[in-house]
This record gives C-alpha cells, structure tokens and sequence, in this order.
C-alpha cells in the first residue's frame, strides 16, 4: 500500500457512485471513479427513454463536485489484478489502485435464447432503450419478455404511451411473483383478457386497462 490507500471505483450508476462518495467520506484515501461518460444514467427509467421521455440528464461531474471523488470519463478495457492496475481505452497511463470496487453493472441476457441478439430490444443500456424508443415508431404489437419488475414496468409504460398498439407480457414464472401480497393483488385486480393458454404464458392487449404503474405523459404532448 502506498501512504494514502488508492480507492478506484468502476461505473458510477447507482452502487458506483453511492460507493464513492461514502468512501471519500469515511476513509483517508484517495478515490478515483471511472465511468464511460460524463453522465448519470438511472437505469430504472431506461423504461421511460424507450417510451419517448428524455429523463433529466445529471453530469457525474456535479454529482461528485466538492465530494473529493477525481472522476475519470473513459471506457475500462481490462483490469490486472496482479499489477493492481486499471487499462483505460483512451488512456495510454493505467490506473493503479489498492482496493478496487467493481461496480460496471450487468448487461441483459440475449444471448441465452436463440434469435434474441438479432431481434429484440433491450432496456438495460440507455441507448438499448432509445432504438426500441425509435422502433414503436413503427411497430403494431410488441411482446416484452420476462415480467420481473423491468418487464412489467416496460410493458405497463409502453401499453400506457401507445393505447393504440398490442403490447403483451410473456413469463415462464407466475405474474408479480416477486411483487407484495399487496403488489401481486393490485397487478390481478386489473381487468383485461384471460391468459394465454401458452406454458404459463400470459398475454393481454393492455392499451385500455387500468395498470399499476404511474401515469406518464405521451411523448407527442411533450
Ligand atoms: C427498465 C429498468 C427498471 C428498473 N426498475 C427498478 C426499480 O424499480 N427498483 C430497483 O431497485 N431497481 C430497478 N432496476 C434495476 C436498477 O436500475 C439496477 O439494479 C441499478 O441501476 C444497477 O446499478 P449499478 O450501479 O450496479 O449498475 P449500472 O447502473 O448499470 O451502472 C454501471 C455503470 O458503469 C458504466 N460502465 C459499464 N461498462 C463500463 C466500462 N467498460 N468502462 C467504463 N464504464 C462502464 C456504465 O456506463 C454505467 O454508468 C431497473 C432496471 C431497469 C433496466
């Protein structure tokens, strides 16, 4: 260790930058935070980048002023555990460390089911999210795949901005099995057709049902 301990922290979406700023706070050390952009993206609104809603864009810059965090806007490429050192795209100089947070988030599954990489959209990047935004400009019906809370958010949003298309949720599990009895009461209570007698699959035209999730404005009034 060198005298003042070198924190990095990887990624500044929720846990990064939570991590950084309570390390800056709490310890001694120095604490460097490498993120791809100079942006804040909540992942858990890229729902409502696909429906069109531009949400309020936070530099990470302001995020960490007077906080003591040095931010670094580059792409990581590769971490040496053994070197204790962090090789950035743009950057020729590594970055060394003595404790190193890894905090780069996931990224969605397409490739577990085959023909997913070449036609489906996902929501877990902001730009994932902004071609299914461009798609619905011409899509009639779309299926979201998989109704954990990014799904039913997804499909709730999408059915809520376009009440003239077909959206429909397809799940291998029970729907809102990881809701609240109060949750999962709410989700059946909304009135719409019957499921579909697929392996527990269920389907719905929901553009007309009463959904749990809040109200938001169409893009086109914005
Ligand atoms: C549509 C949707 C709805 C959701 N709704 C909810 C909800 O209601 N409640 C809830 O608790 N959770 C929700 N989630 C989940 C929640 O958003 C995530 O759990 C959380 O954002 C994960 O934060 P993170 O910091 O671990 O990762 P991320 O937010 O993914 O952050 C990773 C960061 O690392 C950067 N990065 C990635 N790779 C590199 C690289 N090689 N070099 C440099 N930087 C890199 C990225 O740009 C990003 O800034 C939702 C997610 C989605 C997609």
């Amino acid at each position: 260790m060198t005298a003042t301990p070198r924190i990095v922290v990887l990624g500044a979406g929720y846990t990064g930058v939570a991590a950084a700023k309570l390390l800056a706070k709490r310890t001694d050390a120095s604490v460097t935070v490498v993120n791809n952009r100079d942006r804040f993206v909540e992942r858990m609104r890229n729902h409502q980048v696909a429906t069109g809603h531009e949400p309020r864009h936070t530099t990470l810059r302001e995020l960490f002023a007077r906080t003591g965090v040095r931010l670094v806007v580059d792409q990581v490429t590769r971490v040496d555990p053994w070197q204790r050192q962090v090789d950035l795209a743009r950057d020729a100089e590594p970055i060394g460390y003595d404790l190193l947070v890894y905090a780069l988030g996931s990224h969605a599954d397409l490739g577990g089911v085959p023909g997913a990489t070449a036609h489906a959209y996902a929501v877990a990047v902001a730009e994932e999210a902004a071609r299914l935004r461009d798609k619905m400009r011409t899509a009639g019906a779309v299926a979201v795949v998989g109704a954990g809370p990014t799904g039913l958010e997804t499909a709730t949003a999408l059915a809520e901005t376009y009440p003239d298309r077909t959206v429909r949720l397809v799940t291998g599990g029970a729907l809102g099995e990881t809701l609240s009895d109060r949750g999962r009461d709410h989700l059946h209570r909304a009135p719409g057709p019957p499921g579909h007698p697929g392996a527990g699959a269920r389907q719905g035209r929901q553009g007309r049902r009463r959904r749990p999730a809040p109200r938001r404005r169409r893009p086109d009034r914005r």
